[in-house]
């Protein structure tokens, strides 16, 4: 039996996309929702409680893009720190909403334990395009390098540098979507020149650990804490999440600094990234959002007893 999987629209099978393709790619990707109406304002209602500043800006052609981060009022240099990243994946909403919704909600839980300081929305041109990548097809949760080939990735490192050593925790929140595997992954084996192999999405809420420096007790915490508001995600016949060997129950591993990912922009001793999965049709967006605020809150919670 073979299988004929149609190729993705863009470039030609087996040779890279250059300038030409990327700039067709770009041509198809439209503005679906708001920036400004669905983050940027719910941001600035924080104002009156913490400390929000612009760390960069992004500027895509007509469109231009401040970016936002949220600090504790009460920052003191005694305490340690700890890091929220959403969105560094634009698609990937309750990474995003979950980050907002944690500070509305929890953070003040933590006053005069913790700074917090929380980038809610990494890459906002892709939260409006719902995609994955920037307007150059550079993916920013591979860009986390000296150098980086995304300017969200960039500035975020900049941002972080002054506390990179005093981090406790850092937890970068994100979904896995049935979109990766019908959209995303094809263009980026598109983009590649690769051949497109299909996956299987898992069903349900996972974490990636740092297969460098890995830290088991605590990923089973954020597990056990997330397990309260969604189901979390079974390895498949091969005992795999996406071809990576489930280390513990919901937990797969990744070099993260190697792979340029998000979650190794500090040098935290306690670091993961959530994989929220919002297409079950057993996860609402509100659940969704509620398992990144559960993720967070029992993360903050393991590291403060553990440091
Ligand atoms: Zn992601």
């Amino acid at each position: 039996m073979s299988t004929v999987t149609a190729f993705y629209p863009i470039g030609t099978p087996g040779i890279p996309w250059g300038e030409v393709e990327r700039a067709e790619w770009v041509s198809r990707q439209t503005r679906q929702r708001s920036y400004e109406s669905e983050v940027l304002s719910v941001i600035e209602r924080l104002r009156s409680r913490f400390d929000v500043e612009e760390f960069g800006r992004l500027d895509y052609g007509p469109d231009t893009y401040p970016l936002m981060a949220i600090r504790s009022r009460d920052w003191r240099d005694d305490l340690p720190v700890v890091l929220i990243t959403g969105g560094v994946h634009g698609y990937e909403t309750s990474g995003v909403h979950g980050a907002l919704q944690f500070v509305d909600q929890r953070a003040e839980d933590y006053a005069g334990r913790v700074n917090l300081l929380v980038a809610p929305c990494v890459s906002p041109w892709a939260y409006e395009r719902i995609h994955r990548w920037n307007p150059h097809a550079v993916d920013p949760n591979r860009s986390f390098r000296d150098d980086s080939p995304a300017e969200e990735a960039a500035a975020l490192m900049r941002l972080v540098a002054p506390v990179r050593d005093r981090v406790l925790m850092h937890m970068d929140l994100h979904e896995t979507t049935d979109t990766d595997e019908s959209e995303f992954r094809p263009a980026l084996a598109a983009l590649e020149g690769n051949p497109f192999e299909p996956g299987e999405i898992p069903d349900g809420f996972y974490l990636v650990d740092d297969s460098e420096n890995p830290h088991s007790e605590f990923q089973q915490k954020v597990i056990e804490a997330v397990e309260q508001v969604t189901h979390i995600a079974p390895a498949d016949d091969n005992g795999e999440i996406l071809g990576s060997t489930m280390a513990a129950r919901g937990v797969i591993q990744y070099p993260l600094k190697q792979l340029g990912l998000c979650a190794s922009v500090t040098n935290a001793p306690y670091r993961t990234t959530t994989e929220v999965y919002p297409d079950s049709p057993r996860a609402t967006p509100e659940q969704c959002n509620a398992a990144q605020v559960a993720a967070v809150c029992a993360g903050i919670d393991y590291a403060l007893a553990h440091q």
